[in-house]
């Protein structure tokens, strides 16, 4: 078993760590420790279904257990980073949910290695828009246009058109952005509470910060697939899961339309 996979199942709540989850994950954690690591890991976590429905609204943090968090990564920017993510979901089972802009060759670059995940569930697809405008400053019909043209590429590209989830780029929406986009099949507008801070270029120990102040139970956190600082600390934030006992869980695994 290779570290990154023992990584994860610790982070899994396998080896019963128990630290870490401070008021609103703002109790920082020393970066050093690495519980349990080199104890063996039982058995593969089990994903519960999801069995809620999606909101129709705003959601910023998951409910229920305090152990799971949900990681999102926009965007897309970068091809070699959407493929590291896609290497590191395919040899550790970390779950994710990703939010593509369908302007972006990255994905169609990657979709090979990120249907099946997608297909298994592993990966969850939510609408972030095609071309990534501010979604406040356009009208109607261009809103509508822009969510509409990137669920036909989620759908032509991952077979994914019909989640439920939105996410208006830069965070910027209101009623009028969110009735449209419930109209467009996705009713459930997922913000964040907590953020690796990579929509701007960052270092190593930035990032690392940014993720010791927000990975906590319940969060939904927010990065982007842009700038590869993210992909040079995968390790380091497998172990901080790991140390905080954090379960990664899709927004599709807590919220799924009934069938
Ligand atoms: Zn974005």
């Amino acid at each position: 078993m290779d570290r990154r996979r023992l990584l994860l199942l610790t982070a899994a709540g396998v080896l019963g760590a128990t630290v870490g989850r401070g008021t609103a994950g703002l109790v920082e954690e020393p970066a050093t420790r690495h519980r349990g690591l080199l104890q063996p890991a039982a058995a593969t976590p089990v994903q519960p279904p999801g069995t809620m429905p999606p909101p129709v609204g705003v959601v910023d943090q998951l409910p229920g257990a305090a152990d799971r968090i949900a990681l999102t990564i926009d965007d897309g920017v970068s091809s070699e980073v959407v493929e590291a993510f896609t290497t590191l979901a395919t040899e550790t089972g970390l779950r994710l949910t990703l939010f593509p802009n369908g302007c972006y060759r990255s994905w169609t670059d990657n979709a090979r290695a990120l249907r099946p995940l997608v297909e298994s569930g592993q990966v969850a697809m939510g609408n972030h828009t095609f071309s990534h405008p501010d979604l406040c400053t356009i009208d109607d019909a261009a809103v509508a246009e822009d969510i509409s043209a990137n669920r036909r590429f989620l759908a032509d590209t991952f077979g994914a058109g019909e989640t439920p989830f939105f996410r208006p780029p830069y965070g910027s929406h209101d009623a009028r952005v969110d009735r449209i986009a419930a109209d467009c099949g996705h009713p459930t507008v997922v913000m964040w509470n907590g953020t690796l801070g990579d929509d701007r270029l960052l270092t190593p120990d930035q990032l690392m910060a940014s993720a010791r102040r927000w990975f906590a139970g319940r969060s939904i956190t927010i990065g982007h697939a842009n700038h590869p600082t993210v992909t040079t600390v995968f390790d380091q934030l497998l172990a901080l899961l790991a140390e905080r006992a954090l379960e990664s869980v899709t927004l599709a695994d807590v919220w799924a339309a009934p069938r």
